[in-house]
């Protein structure tokens, strides 16, 4: 049995930065790891999406370039190209994570899969068959979280589709279906329509991505369906079938009364993410979760048992890479500089990177209209933006709610080409209690999409 002064469970967003600093701290730190360093963001999360979503644009893009006075000829996608460069990013990006681990001092790196068997008694199977028990004065909990796969019907016998296998496909799909109309289902939902894909997505609430405002999911359901995508909201699919290796029969429940039975090549299950505690033990050293299987933390991260702490989406709430990493940085920052900082009132910003991104940031309209609020709200199509019209990005609009005493920005909705970076000029001003009446004359370079924040905030008669 060894024994460190901190283990951390997972490498992971938030677990590689920590093991790192914790060791650079003086502390000896193991980490433990039952898959590949970096975990979902660096290698079935946003690295390689966002690698093929760039492949996809281009794809789209080589396509309508005509408007712009560009003749392309024929485009053809080379899947095993477009695969081939994701792979080269992703192991790029391993790599240079793996290689921060091994030449840290004091840090130990274990293969294998964790789990507790003692309060804070960790014991690892590693991947040479080994046993390894350590102990530790710390234990920090960063495991992430995977697809749930829904109860339906004849799904487990077919050969269905996650976020993390259709990377890795060898052929683009003829028809694929997709089940649920969030982020990571419309991503890929947008990405292998304009890779060739016949696309269905199917979504069992009355919208697409259901929690945003109704005027955001219209126009983002427009702007897909424009591209040809199939949308069938209020739908969920009740039973599937394999005709034979690339065709399967999907079920579709549409309302309350008709059935529809689509054929399709492949089905992608993107319904959402389910923490990884199952196998963990937790039942030997007391950590309490809640009734999905999130650990539950308070506001500095530490569980109920004192010295053991979850970061990530294992822990629940916003499940974003940003966030796993500020946990790290709250929990290093709290037991090695003393300081006393929580998970209360941080900014969530979030991007969708959908073409065009929508990139989110504080409340909505519809939150605010729930709470009562005094808010007003500024809204500016993106056909309307000098930038947007000038490259021809006139996809989508600016939203943003704001406070009508303080004048303070409450949230934005930005869905627009690099409505992520819009977003974040306005996550700034949030921040920085910069109210709107001044960056309605906040001097902006031109043209540039931030510069029609100018215009955004017009809109709104004091
Ligand atoms: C398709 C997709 C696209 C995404 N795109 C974005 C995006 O664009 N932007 C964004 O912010 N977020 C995105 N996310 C979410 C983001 O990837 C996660 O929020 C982030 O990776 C969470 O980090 P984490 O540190 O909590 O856990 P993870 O990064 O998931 O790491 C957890 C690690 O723990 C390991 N582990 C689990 N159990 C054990 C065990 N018992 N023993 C040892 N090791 C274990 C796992 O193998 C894994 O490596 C995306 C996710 C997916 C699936």
């Amino acid at each position: 049995m060894k024994h460190y002064d901190a283990v951390i469970i997972g490498a992971g967003q938030a677990g590689v930065p920590l093991a790192k600093n914790l060791a650079k701290a003086g502390k000896k730190t193991a980490i433990i790891e039952k898959r590949f360093v970096g975990g979902t963001c660096i290698n079935d999360g946003c690295t390689p999406t966002k690698a093929m979503v760039a492949s996809a644009k281009l794809a789209y893009l080589a396509r309508n370039s005509e408007s712009l006075g560009v003749e392309t000829g024929h485009v053809k996608v080379d899947f095993k190209k477009v695969i081939g460069r994701k792979n080269k990013i992703v192991d790029q990006f391993r790599g240079s994570a793996e290689k921060g681990i091994e030449s840290t001092k004091g840090l130990k790196l274990y293969m294998g899969e964790a789990k507790f068997t003692g309060k804070k008694e960790i014991t690892i199977s590693l991947e040479n068959g080994k046993v390894e028990v350590l102990t530790a004065d710390w234990v920090f909990i960063n495991t992430g979280a995977k697809t749930i796969i829904p109860d339906i019907e004849g799904l487990s016998e077919t050969n269905f589709l996650t976020s993390t296998s259709i990377l890795d496909l060898d052929e683009i799909p003829e028809h694929l279906v997709v089940v649920g109309g969030n982020y990571i289902g419309l991503e890929f939902g947008q990405m292998f329509s304009r890779f060739g894909s016949k696309v269905t997505i199917i979504e069992k609430s009355n919208s697409i991505i259901a929690k945003e405002d109704e005027d955001i999911s219209t126009s983002l359901t427009e702007i897909l369906q424009d591209e040809k995508i199939k949308i069938l909201t209020d739908s969920q699919v009740t039973k599937v079938r394999s005709i034979s290796q690339n065709e399967i029969s999907v079920e579709i429940q549409l309302g309350k009364k008709e059935k529809q039975i689509l054929q399709a090549s492949h089905i992608l299950i993107a319904v959402g993410r389910a923490p990884q505690t199952k196998n963990l033990g937790l039942e030997f050293c007391g950590v309490k979760m809640d009734d999905r299987g999130h650990i539950l933390v308070n506001q500095k991260l530490e569980t109920n048992v004192e010295g053991i702490f979850a970061l990530g989406d294992v822990k629940g709430g916003p499940a974003f890479t940003h966030i796993a990493y500020n946990d790290y940085t709250i929990v290093y920052r709290n037991l090695i500089e003393g300081t006393n900082y929580t998970i209360a009132d941080r900014p969530v910003p979030y991007c969708m990177f959908t073409d065009p991104q929508l990139g989110r940031i504080g409340i909505s309209e519809t939150e605010a209209r729930e709470k009562k609020m005094n808010y007003k709200v500024a809204i500016l199509p993106m056909s309307s933006v000098a930038r947007g019209i000038e490259t021809g990005e006139t996809k989508g609009l600016m939203k943003a709610i704001v406070d009508v005493k303080s004048k303070k920005i409450l949230g934005a909705a930005i869905l627009a080409s690099e409505g992520g970076e819009i977003m974040s000029v306005l996550q700034m001003a949030m921040e920085g209690e910069i109210t709107y009446d001044r960056i309605r004359y906040c001097v902006f370079a031109h043209p540039t999409y931030s510069e029609s924040l100018n215009n955004l905030f017009m809109k709104l008669d004091d």
